[in-house]
């Protein structure tokens, strides 16, 4: 792959190097001020009007993901093409792939739209993943180990921050559940009982180079990330590394190019009941194909950010060694901060939160807050995994998020 130098002009056209963007929400909206920073041109593809990354992007051409005129278009305007947004449908990366530089490829964020697919992947590069069963008929339905009982059924495709997903106690329950979600293609998955949920974040470029940033902890709340502290607090070593070679096993085996986040559910060795349960400590989840949720604290914990290294992936650029600098907290801030106890709008207390020392305030342009919408998301720095842990109390305090982390 040719390197694509930023502000050069690119072979036989006179224009600045450009980067394209498929979708427009905030992972797009970061990618696009890294690329800025470095000096190349954007040009977001979503079919919104109004989107966090287009308003900040050089050009947005508003299009559907699969409109041939849109798709021509963004071809012509840029040197290479990422996509911000998993779901994006793969025969649009795979037309865009005929034309300009595209990563990650069609195949490999195929895989990572379809858990039944995904979940193969890991089994086929020798990673384990939670005991599961793919339901996608009444043969399969009826042959449900009842060992997998408590789980959680899972739609294969479309599903994110807990959506479309059901827990299940019995062989009944299941049946209804899956009725419920009007019979499409499902994983049904073993409930583990889990000490911690922890990602790694690995680059890999197409000649193949792979870094990696350290091991994150996260918190979910109601299936949505809330907090992500570096260093990962509860994790020994003998886990972390695992995590770390557990990741970059899944991105070489795709011969994947791009940032890649592998999520992992590190287990308790029996379940409630004293059962043994998976295959071992530590399980993968699932993946995202793109820069996620949980390495956002790169943008101030760490020498080189996630979205830089998407950059410096999709352009050929070397992929420098990740360093973090300093300890770092994330707070994922939703929309419900901006509601008052009493229902009414508000704004959060930004000026109280920023007198705190290290914050750093990212909010990703969104006009309307919703509940349960990702507005941005406030990075805490400090010297000790402590200093930052408690000025990530002091700003949830403030802000009216728990402080149960
Ligand atoms: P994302 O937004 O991360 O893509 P998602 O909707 O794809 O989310 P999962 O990551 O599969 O969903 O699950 C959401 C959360 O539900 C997990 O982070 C975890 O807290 C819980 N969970 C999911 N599967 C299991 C399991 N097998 N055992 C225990 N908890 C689970
Ligand atoms: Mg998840």
């Amino acid at each position: 792959m040719p390197v694509l130098l930023p502000g050069a002009e690119t072979i036989g056209e006179a224009r600045q190097a450009t980067l394209g963007v498929l979708g427009g929400g905030q992972l797009g909206r970061m990618f696009v001020h890294a690329a800025q920073a470095m000096g190349y041109r954007c040009v977001v593809l979503d079919p919104d009007a109004i989107s966090p990354a287009g308003a900040v992007a050089d050009k947005h051409v508003k299009a559907d993901y699969l409109d041939s005129f849109g798709l021509a278009q963004l071809a012509r305007d840029c040197d290479a093409i990422t996509t911000e947004f998993e779901n994006v449908p793969a025969l649009a990366l795979q037309t865009l792939a005929g034309m300009r530089v595209v990563a990650p490829s069609a195949a490999a964020v195929a895989v990572c739209q379809d858990r039944a697919v995904e979940k193969a992947h890991f089994q086929a590069a020798g990673v384990p993943c939670a005991p599961h069963a793919v339901i996608t008929n009444d043969i399969e339905l009826a042959a449900v180990d009842p060992a997998l009982l408590p789980g959680i059924l899972k739609t294969s495709r479309m599903g994110y921050d807990g959506k479309g997903q059901v827990r299940v106690a019995t062989a009944a329950d299941l049946a209804d559940a899956w009725d419920n979600l009007r019979r499409v293609p499902c994983v049904l998955e073993q409930l583990l009982p889990l000490k911690a949920e922890l990602s790694v974040l690995v680059a890999r470029g197409a000649d193949g180079q792979i870094v990696n940033f350290p091991v994150q902890q996260n918190l979910h709340r109601g299936g949505i990330l809330a907090v992500t502290e570096v260093p990962a607090p509860d994790v020994p070593v003998e886990v972390d590394r695992l995590a770390v070679a557990a990741a970059r096993q899944v991105a070489q085996a795709l011969d994947y190019v791009g940032v890649l986040c592998v999520e992992f559910f590190w287990v308790h060795e029996h379940d409630a009941a004293g059962r043994p349960v998976g295959d071992g400590r530590l399980v993968v989840n699932e993946m995202a194909p793109r820069p996620h949720n949980s390495g956002h604290w790169t943008m101030d914990g760490c020498d080189v950010s996630q979205f830089e290294l998407q950059v410096r992936a999709l352009t050929g650029l070397p992929l420098s060694e990740p360093r973090q600098h300093s300890a770092s907290v994330m707070l994922n801030l939703l929309g419900d901060l901006w509601f008052s106890d009493a229902g009414g709008p508000t704004t959060p207390a930004w000026d109280r939160v920023l007198a705190l020392p290290g914050t750093h305030l990212h909010l990703y342009g969104k006009a309307a807050a919703r509940h349960g919408r990702k507005m941005g998301h406030l990075n805490i720095t400090a010297d000790t995994p402590e200093g930052a842990h408690d000025v990530a109390l002091q700003a949830a305090a403030i802000l009216g998020l728990p402080t149960d982390f």
